[in-house]
């Protein structure tokens, strides 16, 4: 009866001392070396954050949609297709004599080669684009083109 009395006297400080010191514990790593594991998750999130970053940016370069040039009449097209018959023309079209894509002012397009006299008028413009798209989707039904 005593021994338990006493085991009990002892025992229960002990125990709560024990207790507390480990919440003390606790606490203590939770508040102090708080900036250590704080700076170590956002380490880790940040590299999470990156390394999706990569991936995101490498699956979108994976799956680009090819790119083909045609030549209509008197200019060179840029196509992106992303099937046949699903397809798009690049407003600006491209001088055949230098390979330069032409320049819009607010009237026209001209070829930036300083000696190239090439000029589109944009009231031109629509025509020639539109004929350019109706030719490429020829081109893509004859070919059956696949990307
Ligand atoms: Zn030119």
């Amino acid at each position: 009866m005593f021994a338990t009395i006493a085991i009990g006297l002892i025992g229960v400080p002990v125990l709560i001392s024990w207790a507390t010191g480990t919440l003390d514990i606790l606490f203590q790593t939770m508040k102090s070396p708080m900036p250590v594991w704080a700076t170590i998750v956002l380490v880790v999130l940040l590299g999470i954050y990156i390394y999706l970053k990569i991936e995101k940016s490498h699956s979108r370069q994976s799956s680009a949609y090819p790119v083909k040039y045609f030549v209509v009449d008197k200019y060179k097209w840029k196509a992106t297709i992303y099937g046949v018959e699903n397809f798009e023309v690049d407003r600006t079209s491209i001088c055949l004599k230098h390979d330069l894509p032409l320049v819009f002012t607010s009237s026209y397009y001209y070829c930036p080669d300083s000696t190239c006299e090439n000029k589109l008028w944009d009231s031109d413009h629509y025509n020639y684009h539109s004929t350019a798209k109706s030719y490429i989707d020829r081109e893509l039904r004859k070919t059956n083109y696949k990307c």
